[in-house]
């Protein structure tokens, strides 16, 4: 059985009084409204992990992931944090090759092998971005574009690290523009990337692999897409720094 999941994408926003505002409203929320059988995970930005840690606790089902990590393990990379440092800290999941990632600080599919490695040598559970520009799903060629994203990062793993991945589909044209794909957009690559993660890993492997859903998704619209058959959840940027929204995706299941 497959993990439902939501995890909720800070990016780079919120100060600390923000943030600690909105994790504790998540918990409390958490807590009241008896949430059961979904993994709810937390990205805030990296100076966050910590206080945001703190007030998550031993909260069951509620986890402190990262944006994003080194490639390196450790040494003179002024700047970067890596992902021993995340899992002493807390956190159990990171994100990597998220889109805004792979544009504006130029990830490839090659660095991002490198990230994956480091993350699973450290423990942490990666959340793994795919998806496609809005020229490539406007070509036709979007399906073959997502795989080979797969492909070039994670078919170097052994079964055993890849039973420990989260994909994340999002097309790159829904992220943050308030245009969804639409529910049925979103099962036809959900089923397409399984189909593939099965014809390299194998049929079991691949249905116990959680997809989840990226791009403008919302308490309006999380339902629909949450009902399709391979959509394990979703990765939730903007609804995800408003605690009453974030929580109604978290129970659109
Ligand atoms: C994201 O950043 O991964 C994302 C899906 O953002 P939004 O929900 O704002 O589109």
């Amino acid at each position: 059985m497959r993990k439902k999941i939501v995890a909720g994408n800070w990016k780079m926003n919120l100060n600390y009084e923000e943030g600690q505002k909105l994790t504790s409203e998540i918990v409390n929320m958490y807590k009241d409204e008896n949430i059961k059988d979904v993994t709810v995970v937390l990205n805030p930005p990296f100076v966050h992990l910590f206080p945001v840690k703190k007030l998550i606790g031993n909260t069951p089902n509620l986890f402190l992931g990262s944006q994003n990590c080194s490639e390196k393990a450790a040494g003179a990379y002024t700047g970067e944090t890596s992902a021993s440092m995340l899992k002493s800290f807390g956190a159990e999941y990171v994100i990597l090759g998220h889109s805004e990632r792979r544009e504006y600080f130029k990830e490839s599919n090659e660095l991002l092998t490198a990230k994956v490695r480091q993350a699973l040598d450290n423990g942490l559970t990666p959340i793994f971005c795919c998806g496609e520009p809005l020229e490539i799903r406007e070509a036709g060629t979007h399906e073959a574009y997502v795989k080979n994203q797969l492909t070039e990062s994670l078919f170097g793993l052994s079964a055993e690290d890849f039973a420990k991945i989260v994909i994340a589909y999002e097309p790159i044209w829904a992220i943050g523009t308030g245009k969804t794909a639409s529910s049925d957009q979103a099962q036809e690559m959900h089923k397409a990337l399984r189909e593939h993660l099965a014809s390299k890993f194998g049929q079991e492997a691949a249905d116990n692999t959680s997809i989840l859903y990226g791009g403008s998704c919302n308490p309006g619209n999380a339902k629909d897409i949450f009902s399709k058959v391979d959509v394990d959840g979703g990765l939730i940027g903007g609804a995800s720094l408003k605690s009453r929204d974030f929580m109604d995706i978290i129970k659109s299941f």
